[in-house]
């Protein structure tokens, strides 16, 4: 069996840099370090936090002291203010391409736009550009929600970081016909897209095609669907102990690739297992 892994999969730059973030939090802070919500979409780095000490918590308010790391997926406006009324220490480890998304929303709105931003409505990152993007924002996830948007004279579209881009032109096309004016920001993160392609390209050259990401990790999910698309024998799983050998009866070849909050230990537990198989 031939394991061709693509060219570019695993932690991004931005989910690095908020897990090494944490990291150094953790061993310099005085006090209780926690995060908002999981630093990332992944069991076993969540477990590694902890055993550094430092917690998820939900909200604000379940944080009396200490020290509030903020994920890459970035918090609204609100949510900073709150944790620093409460008097607690702030290290934001918002993905700077996440921060630059927030602040063009801030910026159309500013300028007059109705903010339109196409992502899931409640993923956090969305969540947070819609606060920063103020009131009167919508969320889009397909075409029939531009179609139901009321005509404005100046539409301002973003996207969320981790869509497809051509999913995002279709969506910035279709709000052309909502306004008069239309500014639309390129948004969507080029660590998805290089991901994206580079699964694709595998999938296109593999028997069976494997996307090492969880089910709350939207990223993977998006790998999941672009790989299905040319590759009918694609599966998502969590860990190697999802593995089935029923799925590579008669498979030569298995493309790998892993979602943006997947460890590399994850991954090289996957590429291990085919070694203690006979299929
Ligand atoms: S996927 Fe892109 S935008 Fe999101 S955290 Fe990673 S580098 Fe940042």
């Amino acid at each position: 069996m031939e394991i061709l892994l693509a060219k570019e999969y695993g932690f991004c730059f931005g989910v690095k840099r908020a897990v090494k973030t944490v990291e150094e939090t953790a061993a310099s802070a005085n006090g209780p370090v926690y995060t908002l919500g999981p630093i990332v979409h992944n069991d076993e780095v969540v477990a590694q936090m902890q055993a550094l000490g430092v917690q998820a918590k939900d909200s604000i308010d379940e944080i009396d002291e200490g020290t509030v790391v903020i994920r890459a997926h970035g918090v609204p406006p609100e949510t900073l203010d709150a944790a620093r009324n409460k008097g607690l220490r702030v290290v934001d480890g918002t993905c700077p391409l996440v921060i630059r998304a927030q602040q063009l929303a801030r910026a159309l709105h500013d300028d007059g736009c109705q903010v339109v931003i196409y992502g899931a409505p409640e993923h956090p990152e969305v969540v947070g550009i819609a606060g920063w993007a103020g009131e009167g924002s919508v969320v889009v996830q397909s075409l029939e929600d531009v179609a139901a948007l009321p005509r404005s004279k100046k539409i301002g579209v973003v996207s969320q970081t981790t869509k497809i881009p051509a999913d995002y032109q279709a969506v910035v096309g279709a709000a052309m016909g909502k306004c008069q004016e239309l500014r639309a920001h390129n948004t969507i993160c080029n660590a998805t897209a290089q991901r994206q392609t580079a699964a694709v390209e595998v999938a296109q050259q593999v028997d069976v095609m494997l996307i090492i990401g969880e089910a709350h990790s939207s990223n993977s999910r998006r790998l999941a669907e672009v790989c299905a698309q040319v590759n009918p024998r694609t599966y998502r799983i969590a860990t190697a102990d999802e593995l089935e050998t029923a799925w590579f009866v008669g498979a030569e070849r298995v493309g790998v690739t892993a979602g943006a909050s997947t460890p590399d230990a994850a991954i090289e537990r996957v590429v291990a297992w085919f070694q203690t198989q006979r299929i």
